[in-house]
């Protein structure tokens, strides 16, 4: 193989690994999962919000319904109190007052539990649905994170394997070539080498002057002119 064919070699090399590592790191997956957290989160704030809202009422409601079936309670006893005295008028009168001041508070507390109930009810609906918007995105998003996590391993495995043969392919560029090659690499990123299409430079798509054209053609076998513009290798 000529030095050319090493030098081609080693930029495909280069382009491989670099097209690998542009699909590892915009894979997409990840750019649905970056839109799905987004969604989650907004629901996730909004459920917060009506949480807040909710939680309190859902507390003074059950409060209230604690109120009511103690004051229940009380009006039953009073009752069957009254049934089975045998007390005299002025106590009976005592009982019978007692019990219409309970029933008067017993029917507040239900008009009160009523309303707080009304209130509570639209958010706990809400509150459900919000939660059943979210059920299908968090499934999605355990999925696409264990894809993730199995892609990133297989290009990762990839790479690692395109590396050594990158190696290889290294090691058969003359020392001088190399280094240059690698320097070039360093500044434009890639690789180090490029070729030459319709006059363009293929590495920084760099339209060449009809000057360089020209110097390019008549490069002699085993020299490589640098890109004006990206500083790579340009392979005839
Ligand atoms: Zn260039």
């Amino acid at each position: 193989m000529s030095e050319t064919d090493d030098l081609r070699a080693l930029m495909e090399a280069d382009r491989w690994i670099e097209r690998v590592s542009a699909q590892r790191t915009h894979l997409p997956e990840s750019e649905e999962l970056a839109v799905l957290e987004g969604e989650l989160r907004r629901l996730q704030k909004s459920l917060l919000e009506v949480q807040a809202v909710a939680e309190p009422l859902k507390r003074a409601y059950d409060e209230v319904a604690r109120e009511s079936s103690r004051l229940k309670q009380r009006a039953n006893d009073l009752d069957a109190t009254l049934a089975a005295s045998t007390a005299n008028a002025r106590e009976l009168n005592a009982l019978q007052k007692e019990l219409s001041h309970v029933r008067a508070l017993l029917s507040q507390s239900e008009d009160r539990e009523l309303e707080l109930l009304l209130e509570f009810d639209p958010r706990e609906a809400e509150i459900a649905s919000l939660k059943s918007l979210a059920q299908p995105g968090v499934l999605r998003r355990r999925e696409l994170m264990d894809v993730i996590v199995q892609l990133q391993a297989s290009l990762a495995e990839e790479i690692v394997s395109l590396r050594s043969a990158r190696a290889a392919r290294a090691a058969a560029v003359p020392i001088e070539l190399l280094s240059r090659y690698e320097v070039s690499m360093a500044h434009a990123g890639t690789s180090g080498a490029a070729g030459v299409v319709a006059g363009r430079c293929d590495g920084c798509r760099l339209a060449l002057s009809p000057l360089d054209v020209d110097r390019w053609k008549a490069q002699p076998i085993g020299t490589f002119m640098d890109c004006p513009e990206c500083g790579r290798l340009l392979l005839p």
